[in-house]
């Protein structure tokens, strides 16, 4: 059986590296912040190519963050809108709605999975004041499209980069270096995963940054002096020291990935299998390998059978969920559609070539 997805297998080849790392933070006595903290931000900030990096204690934090920084430096209000892909994990919309604003759903493009522009620009009235686009499933959408059209309205343009760690757009505008600000998560098995809950915040906005890192360490920028009603919602320092490590090869880690997609793309052929339409220039860095197919259940039960793992990402869409009651009504077709059709295929670093064959020959039989 291929699994859908093997952590173990991933996580194997820093096992060494990891131990060694765990002695040094056990003897460092640094358990909250600090430098193992600091040295992960100033190397995640390179990496992005960001001016600054805050770590946070998940993603959704990391999100999270981003609207009370706005808010707490007058920049968004209670009540505002926010553009939000209505195709998405539910963290997206939770974090606007959690930070006392509204999402606006809006519906993906037809033929990608990434938020349509032209109804973004349709559902843009004066009361919306950020537009959070998802780089979903590793997949930046249209950098310059997104740009002009925040520009335009004078709007905040926001990434939720989750999935899309060091996704480099055609003319060199890399995953967190593309909006105002942008959040990223490390849950254990997004492309870059710590060994539990992590996330990051990048931005060029040195106020943002600082009123971020107040806000996540209980509105505190010095020991027992608190101007902020803040959070807890740091980087725990031995996952910032794991992350550091894997930092260092992950753009292997992406080659890896690009290259099993591009036998995937080249190699599936088989009229009921819908591929996904994206290019292998960087833009996409595959966290997820996602088919579209009419028969969703009997095609799953067919790999199944034949020792392939698969997953729905997502089976109900946010605005469809009990959680979200308010937007049940709401009516997005496309949504639905996608929904309805996705499946994602295994797609990771420690696949190997004869696994990787195994499956393009399983679809091609379906
Ligand atoms: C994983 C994910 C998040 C949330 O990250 P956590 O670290 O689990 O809080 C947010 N948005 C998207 C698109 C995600 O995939």
């Amino acid at each position: 059986m291929i699994p859908f997805f093997d952590i173990k297998a991933e996580n194997k080849v820093h096992i060494d590296s990891f131990t060694k790392e765990l002695q040094l933070f056990m003897h460092s006595g640094q358990y909250i912040m600090g430098d193992a903290v600091r040295n992960f931000e100033q190397k995640y900030a390179a990496f992005c190519g960001s001016n600054y990096c805050v770590g946070t204690s998940n993603g959704l934090d990391a999100l999270r963050l981003i609207f009370e920084g706005y808010k707490s430096l007058g920049q968004l209000q209670d009540g505002d809108e926010v553009l939000v892909p209505a195709h998405t994990y539910i963290a997206t919309a939770l974090a606007v709605i959690q930070s006392g604003l509204k999402p606006v759903f809006v519906e993906p493009s037809d033929g990608s999975f990434n938020m349509d522009v032209e109804q973004a620009e349709q559902l843009t009235t004066s009361s919306v004041k950020a537009c959070l686009v998802v780089h979903l499933y590793g997949q930046l959408v249209d950098v310059n499209l997104f740009r002009t059209f925040a520009k335009k309205h004078g709007i905040l343009l926001i990434e939720d980069a989750a999935q899309a760690h060091g996704a480099v757009s055609q003319n060199g505008q890399k995953a967190g270096a593309i909006g105002d600000a942008a959040a990223f998560s490390f849950y254990p098995t997004k492309n870059i995963g710590a060994l539990g809950d992590a996330g990051a915040v990048t931005t060029n906005n040195e106020l943002l940054a600082k009123e971020i890192k107040t806000l996540q360490n209980y509105g505190s920028p010095k020991k027992y002096v608190h101007e902020k009603v803040g959070f807890n919602m740091r980087l725990d320092a031995l996952q910032a020291r794991f992350l550091s490590l894997k930092l260092v090869n992950y753009t292997t880690d992406c080659e890896r990935r690009i290259a099993i997609a591009s036998r995937y793309l080249d190699e599936i052929n088989n009229s009921k299998i819908l591929l996904p339409t994206c290019e292998l220039d960087g833009s996409h860095v595959f966290h997820l390998f996602v088919v579209r197919v009419a028969n969703r259940n009997d095609f799953m039960e067919f790999l199944t059978t034949r020792g392939v793992g698969s997953l729905v990402h997502y089976p109900i869409p946010p605005h469809k969920q009990k959680a979200l009651s308010e937007y049940n009504q709401l009516s997005l077709p496309l949504t639905k559609k996608y929904h309805n059709e996705v499946v994602s295929i295994p797609l990771y670093t420690s696949l190997s070539e004869n696994q990787v064959q195994h499956i393009i020959d399983v679809l091609n039989a379906y």
